[in-house]
């Protein structure tokens, strides 16, 4: 999975704020260096706890702020608790960009399957699409039978 690597440089991180229009104030390139740590989606809380110095409120609007611009996509995984993922530099988050979702039955964490696109689907007549939300829940690759 093509998961960012820990701590991308500074100037990495600027622009991809830069390229969403968003103006990269010192803890907005703080919380994106947070969020480009997760190995998974995060919600609201995991970011909360990453951040204990930001006041939560900041993280919040950020939150929707980034999520506006269309540098994150929200997931509803079905928990009851929002996650949120980085979307690829390129990505609109138009219908037929989004990806599959992954939730673990055990290890509770989800996952953007970015290779996998949404099949197609056909409306009955008058029936305007929106937007499609496809989470599959299985065990991931940690937690499988099939893991090493
Ligand atoms: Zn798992
Ligand atoms: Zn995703």
């Amino acid at each position: 999975m093509p998961w960012y690597p820990k701590m991308l440089e500074m100037d990495v991180l600027e622009e991809k704020l830069l390229k969403r229009k968003i103006k990269p104030t010192a803890v907005r390139i703080l919380i994106l260096r947070s969020m480009t740590a997760f190995e998974k989606a995060f919600s609201l809380t995991d970011l909360e706890t990453e951040l204990e110095t930001v006041n939560k409120s900041t993280i919040f609007r950020t939150l929707a702020l980034f999520q506006e611009q269309l540098l994150i996509h929200g997931i509803d995984d079905g928990t009851g608790s929002m996650k949120y993922s980085i979307c690829h530099d390129d990505c609109m988050c138009r219908p037929g960009e989004s990806h599959v979702h992954f939730n673990c039955n055990r290890c509770k964490n989800t996952f953007c399957l970015e290779n996998i696109a949404i099949p197609p689907i056909k409306l009955p007549e008058k029936f305007l699409l929106e937007r499609v939300n496809f989470v599959i829940k299985g065990l991931c690759d940690r937690c499988s039978p099939y893991a090493p």
